[in-house]
């Protein structure tokens, strides 16, 4: 119902995917069953071999995780998606389902770091997969590493990158993998398909954790792999259904109505961080802010073409010590300090002693992630609450 893909992303956000029962319930229904009633032997055959429709079991087939596949496919303007348990689970799903000995990864550095130990030796490298690191926004640095070995099967990165916000040409990488005969895959995780489309701009699959900004609330788990309906619907399909790494019911129903008020929400966050940003780039203590949509950002142009929004996040540095940095998180009583991201609640973090400490000091200054670098990933509370709770410490420093 209602999945003609020309509605404006507003209505698919409230109307795609949508499915009733015979109860004709307006609100969507949860089913949180593990599995499905046939009504005969002959139903029950005809369904396990697929030549009859039908839901079997529900670490494949659950009607409620089945409408938040279809309303995430129809936003970003997908044939299909699949939905997982996390958005980790989504990316080791998805390596694990194209990739095989032999074969090759690229990946830029910029990444969540769970995803560089999937792609890197914990994970990946015990199958015999080799994984390049790209530390760079440069075209011809990507360039290199898809050519550098033969076998190159997936090249995957995150724009705007975490914490610093560098923004990827998706366009041209995109053709850079088409050539090679690579799978391009984009985390849309920052900007979600209101901001960003990056199937549109040639990128083969966008992985999503719905931990963030689907859900936009902070309260369930989830994941998605979006891409063609063969990809999606064959391998990554018949991938999930044996291994298991499923959405929950519940998960999938939290999600599909945090998808409702999925466009308000984007829009809202990136006003907020961009009018958080120019306030902090005129602070006299602040010698630097990270954030797309600045005209001072060195992608702005890149960004704008990409974009139609901000998001959430921005990051700036502190004129003074790593004490300093501190000084303004601790002085914070509005935002929260944590690590997470994508909620409409702010949050505020020190990356080089949290998310990023497991990197070596060196490969942390070479990616800007210094002692005076600070997060902020901007909620919904009223701009002038949090002007003030960053002020309170900057007034100290
Ligand atoms: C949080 C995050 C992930 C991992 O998602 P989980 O749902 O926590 O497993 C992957 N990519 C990005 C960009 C993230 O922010």
């Amino acid at each position: 119902m209602n999945n003609d893909n020309k509605l404006h992303p507003d209505t698919l956000a409230i109307r795609a995917g949508g499915m009733r029962t015979s109860f004709n319930e307006h609100s969507e229904a949860l089913f949180p069953t593990v599995s499905f009633v046939h009504e005969s032997a002959e139903m029950a055959a005809k369904r396990f071999t697929g030549e009859e429709p039908g839901y079997i079991y529900s670490r494949f087939t659950n009607p409620t995780v089945d409408m938040f596949e279809q309303r995430l496919a129809a936003l970003e303007g997908a044939g299909a998606a699949i939905a997982t348990s996390t958005g980790m689970a989504a990316i080791t799903t998805l390596a694990m389902s194209l990739c095989a000995q032999g074969d090759h990864i690229v990946t830029s550095g910029s990444v969540f770091g769970s995803t560089l130990n999937v792609f890197g030796p914990p994970v990946m490298g015990k199958f015999g997969v080799t994984t390049t690191i790209v530390n760079s926004t440069s075209l011809d640095a990507w360039r290199e590493a898809i050519a550098a070995l033969p076998k190159t099967k997936l090249v995957f990165l995150e724009t705007p990158s975490n914490p610093t916000c560098e923004v990827f040409d998706i366009a041209a990488i995109a053709e850079m993998c088409r050539k090679a005969g690579a799978t391009f895959v984009v985390d849309n995780c920052f900007c979600t398909p209101i901001l960003q489309k990056p199937l549109a701009l040639g990128a083969d699959v966008v992985i999503h954790s719905a931990s963030k900004h689907l859900d936009g609330q902070g309260r369930v788990m989830g994941g998605a792999i979006v891409g063609t309906k063969q990809m999606c619907k064959e391998t990554v399909y018949n991938f999930l259904r044996t291994t298991g790494a499923s959405l929950a019911p519940f998960n999938a129903w939290v999600l599909l109505k945090g998808l409702e008020t999925l466009p308000i929400r984007m829009r809202a966050h990136s006003e907020n961080a961009l009018q958080l940003s120019d306030w902090l780039g005129n602070h006299p203590k602040i010698t630097k802010v990270n954030y797309p949509f600045l005209s001072t950002h060195a992608q702005n142009k890149l960004a704008r073409s990409q974009q139609s929004g901000g998001g959430a996040v921005l990051s700036f540095y502190v004129s003074g010590t790593k004490a300093d940095a501190w000084k303004i998180i601790d002085n914070t009583k509005i935002m929260s300090i944590t690590g997470n991201l994508g909620d409409v609640k702010t949050t505020i973090t020190h990356p080089a002693s949290t998310t990023h400490s497991r990197m070596s000091a060196a490969a942390r200054e070479a990616a800007g992630i210094t002692d005076t670098l600070i997060r902020v990933a901007v909620g919904l509370e009223a701009q002038e609450d949090l002007r003030a709770d960053l002020a309170r410490g900057l007034d100290q420093i």
